[in-house]
């Protein structure tokens, strides 16, 4: 798996992704292992979408992102 831009917090090497779980539509747990062998902080992030920067054109239903405040509002009133 790919880092994502996280850093150990305690040593600041990149660490290794070595596991992830879903735990919504919206939202991942994913287990971080540091490669610094002196160091050994193994931890769990979350990933989550936080905010709609543009509509999808085929939203499904139930998915709910809110919208960001940076919304292109001229762009949303042409598809309604
Ligand atoms: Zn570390």
């Amino acid at each position: 798996m790919r880092n994502i831009g996280l850093r150990c917090p305690h040593c600041s090497i990149l660490p290794r992704a070595v596991k992830s779980r879903p735990m919504s539509a919206l939202m991942k747990e994913i287990t971080y292992m540091c490669q610094n062998p002196e160091c050994g902080f193994c931890f769990v992030a979350r990933l989550e979408i936080a905010r709609t920067l543009s509509i999808s054109s085929i939203s499904k239903p139930g998915v709910d992102v809110p919208l960001s405040q940076h919304i292109n509002w001229s762009a949303i009133q042409q598809l309604s």
